[in-house]
């Protein structure tokens, strides 16, 4: 059993208990919108890196609804660079060790490539 973003159950459950707070910005999520909750806080899906490929325990994360929704489809050094981080406090040093960990891979293949 695999969920809609193709990720399998025992990486769905593996970091569904790692990932209790946004890897982004550290709130802690709700797992639906709870009544009269905020649609913010809700846990989504994240890949780290924009492929839905990569489907690892280093690119499958859960951030909340607006971190997600903020970043769409930028690159994580491009997003840094966005507003909604400005005054969210996001940066490369605050986010969570898995997006830390994703960022030094990425900056690795990157010079591997050159
Ligand atoms: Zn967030």
């Amino acid at each position: 059993m695999a969920n809609r973003w193709g990720i399998p159950e025992w990486l769905e459950d593996e970091v569904r208990s790692r990932d209790t707070e946004c890897i982004y910005c550290g709130i802690t999520m709700d797992e639906r919108i709870s009544n009269g909750g905020s649609r913010k806080t809700v846990a989504t899906w994240e890949h780290i890196i924009n492929d839905e490929k990569i489907i690892t325990r280093e690119n499958i994360a859960r951030c909340c609804a607006a971190c997600n929704a903020s970043k769409g489809t930028k690159s994580l050094l491009e997003w840094f660079q966005s507003n909604y981080c400005k005054v969210n406090g996001i940066s490369e040093d605050t986010v969570a060790d898995v997006v830390k960990e994703a960022l030094k891979a990425a900056r690795k293949s990157r010079a591997q490539r050159r």
